[in-house]
């Protein structure tokens, strides 16, 4: 259905500086299915997109739609934007129309539709977003995964052949990213073609037919989810898919600053998306910092977060020490029996107590 060609995107920038930023890029997308495109920032995933819909038009290359290229001369981009759907990190709605004008208004321009029967599928797709009961009020009053399931909607009401999705959930409070994945999952059972550009990990493993790992502006791997994320076969596509982020803090003596400690674990928990591990974190952290692990100084705090797993940790490690100086008492207990595991085990410098958590 799409096939991209020996792609490529140079910028020319005012002052004077040239970057390429897609270098050679091939694939064929077949009708039905859901790529999800994943790999540092800034090697070209947005580019990508807006070159495959012409918002940036490409240096060189071809793009086959439909077995036409779309890149040849006289070729009218207005067919190729009927079959390609866009939607984008920020919604882009128009905050001077209401919901439902949102999602008829292009249709009622392009597609020749009346705006009765436009108004009548809007609500259809409103109903399917599950936001019906918004058709009339105006997008600033919507939360952003509102407004992102509004723009979802929009997208629908074109009949789209493929959707392009640019981090839909990336400007999302955490709270919202859920109702804006799901209405993505409903689609992809419903059979939608779609190309998503995302880091949510585990999303894009669950939903995808395919992956396309970008690095260096170009698809540097692509394959089944399995095969990406499992047995990745270059070691760039493998560091990045087992990639953990990590929080330190060194622990001196006791006039360390336990607020800013809570304030960095706190932008860690929202920017990581798990919010609802923050609070057994901290009741644990200042616990050990402040009681258990009271007379080991120095210390080393490590939180970690592994993006494809799941798996938040806290470690505790102290250098020079050969066995656990955690003390068997009730307290430990009682943490123990909040967390999936507490590991402990020597390093090559001393001692860790990993815990992970639920
Ligand atoms: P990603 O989406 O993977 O984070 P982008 O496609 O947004 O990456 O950007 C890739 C690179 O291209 C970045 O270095 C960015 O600064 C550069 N870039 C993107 N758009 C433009 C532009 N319009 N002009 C100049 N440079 C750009
Ligand atoms: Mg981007």
């Amino acid at each position: 259905m799409i096939s991209i060609k020996h792609l490529s995107k140079t910028f020319h920038n005012p002052d004077g500086s040239v970057i390429t930023v897609l270098k050679d890029v091939n694939c064929d997308i077949e009708k039905g299915e859901v790529i999800s495109i994943i790999g540092p920032s800034g090697t070209g995933k947005s580019t990508l997109l807006r070159a495959l819909n012409m918002l940036e038009p490409p240096t060189s290359g071809e793009i086959w739609v439909d077995s036409e290229n779309i890149m040849a001369r006289g070729y009218k981009l207005d067919k190729m934007r009927r079959k390609m759907g866009m939607v984008f990190q920020n919604f882009n709605l128009f905050e001077h129309m209401t919901v439902l004008e949102n999602i008829t208004y292009v249709p009622v321009r392009l597609l020749n539709k009346t705006p009765q029967e436009a108004s009548a599928e809007g609500m259809e797709l409103l109903k399917k977003v599950g936001l019906a009961q918004k058709a009339d009020v105006y997008p600033e009053s919507l939360s952003g995964g509102q407004k992102q399931r509004v723009a979802i909607a929009r997208a629908l009401a074109m009949h789209p052949e493929v959707i392009l999705f640019d981090e839909p959930t990336s400007a999302l409070d955490p709270t919202m990213v859920g109702e804006v994945l799901s209405v993505i999952r409903q689609l992809a059972k419903d059979g939608m073609t779609m190309l998503i550009v995302t880091h949510e990990m585990r999303f894009a493993r669950d939903v995808s037919t395919r992956i396309f790992f970008m690095n260096e502006g170009i698809i540097y791997e692509d394959g089944t989810p399995e095969q990406i994320f499992e047995h990745p076969k270059r070691s760039a596509t493998k560091a990045f898919v087992n990639r953990i982020q990590k929080l330190v803090y060194e622990i001196d003596d006791d006039s360390f600053d336990y607020l800013q400690i809570q304030t960095g674990l706190n932008q860690f928990f929202i920017k990581y998306n798990i919010p609802e591990k923050a609070d057994v974190a901290y009741t644990i952290i200042k616990e050990m910092l402040f009681e258990q692990l009271s007379d080991i100084r120095p210390l080393t705090l490590r939180i970690t977060h592994a993006d494809l797993s799941g798996e938040t940790a806290l470690d505790f490690m102290a250098e020079g020490l050969t066995e656990s100086p955690l003390p068997h008492n009730d307290a430990v207990q009682d943490i123990r029996s909040r967390v999936k595991a507490i590991v402990e085990e020597p390093t090559t410098r001393g001692f860790r107590i990993k815990i992970i958590l639920n």
